[in-house]
């Protein structure tokens, strides 16, 4: 089911401002930034070995990343896990008894199909499947 780990997802008020002090702090780059309209959130990648963090700013305070931050602060968001078959696992999923945020995949960032699992159902954890 899951091939590795594709990035793990941090908010931040302002990811300029992060992007400038992860630079400074630990030499990582933030390589380039796009809008996800549907999860109405401005992401950029940083590529730290085989694995990328993805800094997340809300576009809106009432966005989910908005609402994250808002109740919890800035931190640790989301785990992604790359997959193949991103419907197929999606069944497997919720037959295990995962409780599903979504139901089918939508776009993600670079073209991608992703979808997200409930942290009530792994633990606190939020994952995301991600099929490139
Ligand atoms: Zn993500």
């Amino acid at each position: 089911m899951i091939k590795k780990i594709d990035h793990l997802g941090i908010a931040v008020n302002d990811m300029k401002q992060a992007a400038e002090d992860f630079a400074r702090a630990f030499g990582i780059v933030l390589g380039g930034e796009e809008e996800v309209p549907s999860q109405k959130v401005k992401v950029g990648f940083l590529q730290v070995g085989e694995v990328r963090l993805e800094l997340l700013q809300p576009l809106e305070a009432d966005s989910p990343v908005g609402k994250f931050l808002s109740s919890r602060g800035e931190g640790f968001h989301h785990i992604a896990f790359e997959v193949d078959d991103i419907e197929s696992d999606l069944r497997k999923a919720e037959s295990a008894g995962l409780t599903l945020v979504d139901k089918t995949p939508r776009s993600g960032a670079h073209g991608t199909k992703v979808a997200f699992i409930h942290p009530k159902s792994t633990h606190g954890l939020l994952v995301e499947l991600v099929q490139k």
